[in-house]
């Protein structure tokens, strides 16, 4: 093979001293993020205050740059993964999907076109081919790696819109939404807000929301009857979308999705399931009675950056039929090198992206299959303990049944709830969401981060109580009305 005259060794300019800036700021966070308060320290504004100021008005060193941003950034950040974050649901971060995020940045790849980056585009074809395995999705299913569940979902009901209409008669991509047969889209109650942000986006308005039981599971009687009779009277062969869901955000119960999806197809509706955190469910044998009959769905819609814990960006949209999946996200011009394999930016709204798959290859291959299934494990184990030290504390009451990762407790009234949950938050040892479910305020645990162990969880539950022994009595004149 011919060798290509090369400049010899760097130009003056180029210098990457930036680069060692960044790693000792990266191991320095890391080493310390287990002893550092959870919380940030400064606000946005103190922050903007050391960075900011007017543009500018010339050059300086790359390596000062870097430097000062760690230093000035710092007290602003909120220790996500140091294993005591129970907030949101957030993932932690994995070595070898931080290093090989590292190397994604450097590569700076854009990873459009499969003949013009032949190896992110087959390590990420690797991993696509991986979480299939994992998740026991059909191989032939296409997948695109997208930011997050957001755009995952979006991609996959996108998907959905056009493949129903098409059964309809009508080709939206030609048509467009205006004129064309009214798509009905049905959500469990509990249903996640980013899927409406979704809907929205798509032209398809709200959606119908259909009941759901007291762990937030959409109920599947529910759903036939809503099914059989649409409330406007109209007839119950309309274009139909069903989105269900696995993992609920409070309780982390899954709907009974095989016999939704059974009820669903009995009507010609796609099957989209929402599995943010929760399909990951699917890697851990234990855990199966949660996930059966899931991979009769159409979509699938889940994040790397949550349960597999690689760092953010990174979603998954899965369609089982990839020439709907093409024909919704393709975007053919003359002046793309288009593969016959197929490119990845067919299968994602984006043409120009980052290699975010890589991160994904690199934590399969170095967590394997007993990997995943523990790391989720390990989340649920967590989870159950929570539980439990909660559920013993005087005038608390955990009001799901654990299933999965998440716990909601209430300490009685709602202001005294909301009072625990600013304690704890003050405290700084952890973090954790409050939220309102069923009608009361609730503190909400959602255990995520790799980085977590027993101490971790044992030292959060400490918190509350020393948060609840500051506080009057539960019978006091904050006590449960
Ligand atoms: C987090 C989450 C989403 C949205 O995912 P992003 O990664 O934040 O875009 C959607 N659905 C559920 C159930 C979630 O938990």
């Amino acid at each position: 093979m011919a060798t290509h005259p090369r400049a010899p060794g760097p130009a003056p300019d180029e210098d990457w001293r930036a680069l060692d800036e960044a790693a000792a700021a990266a191991r320095a966070w890391l080493s310390g993020r287990r002893d550092r308060p959870v919380p940030a320290r400064v606000t946005a504004e103190e922050v903007a205050g050391a960075l900011g100021g007017p543009v500018p008005e010339g050059p300086s060193d790359p390596a000062d740059v870097v430097d000062a941003l760690a230093v000035a950034a710092e007290p602003g950040l909120t220790t996500m993964n140091g294993g005591s974050f129970f907030g949101f649901v957030i993932g932690g971060t994995h070595p070898a999907a931080l290093g090989a995020d590292w190397l994604v940045s450097t590569w700076d790849q854009n990873s459009a076109l499969r003949t013009v980056t032949p190896a992110v585009a087959a390590v990420e074809d690797v991993a696509a081919r991986w979480v299939l395995d994992l998740l026991d999705l059909p191989r032939g299913a296409a997948l695109g790696f997208t930011t997050g569940a957001t755009t995952a979902n979006l991609t996959c009901l996108a998907a959905a819109r056009d493949a129903v209409l098409e059964r309809h008669g009508w080709d939206v991509s030609r048509r467009g939404l205006a004129g064309g047969p009214a798509v009905r889209v049905l959500v469990g109650e509990e249903s996640h807000t980013s899927v409406q942000l979704a809907l929205r986006v798509l032209g398809l308005g709200a959606p119908e929301r259909v009941p759901a039981d007291a762990a937030g599971r959409v109920r599947a009687d529910a759903l036939a009857e809503a099914l059989d009779a649409p409330p406007d009277g109209g007839p119950s062969t309309r274009p139909t979308v069903v989105v269900l869901q696995a993992g609920n955000i409070h309780s982390g119960a899954f709907d009974p999705v095989a016999e939704a999806v059974e009820v669903a197809h009995r009507q010609g509706a796609w099957a989209h399931v929402d599995g943010a955190f929760g399909l990951f469910a699917r890697a851990v044998p234990a855990l199966s009675h949660l996930v059966t009959g899931i991979d009769r769905a159409d979509s699938w819609a889940t994040d790397a950056h949550k349960t597999l814990n690689v760092p953010y960006d990174c979603g998954i949209a899965v369609v089982a039929d990839p020439t709907v999946l093409r024909r919704a996200m393709g975007a053919p011009a003359e002046y793309l090198v288009a593969d016959d394999a197929g490119d990845p930016y067919e299968r994602v709204p984006e043409i120009s992206r980052r290699a975010r798959g890589v991160p994904v290859w690199a934590v399969l291959r170095s967590l394997g299959r007993s990997g995943v299934a523990d790391l989720v494990e390990g989340f649920c184990r967590h989870a159950t303990d929570f539980a439990a030290g909660l559920s013993a504390m005087p005038g608390v009451e955990v009001l799901n049944e654990v299933v999965f990762t998440q716990v909601c407790a209430s300490f009685g009234s709602d202001e005294r709830t909301r009072g625990v949950v600013s304690g704890v938050l003050a405290d700084g040892a952890t973090w954790m969401t409050g939220s309102r479910w069923h009608d009361r305020e609730v503190l909400r645990v959602s255990v995520c981060d790799r980085a977590t162990t027993s101490a971790h969880v044992d030292a959060a539950l400490d918190a509350v109580r020393r948060v609840l022994a500051g506080m009057p009595a539960g019978d006091g004149p904050l006590g449960p009305q």
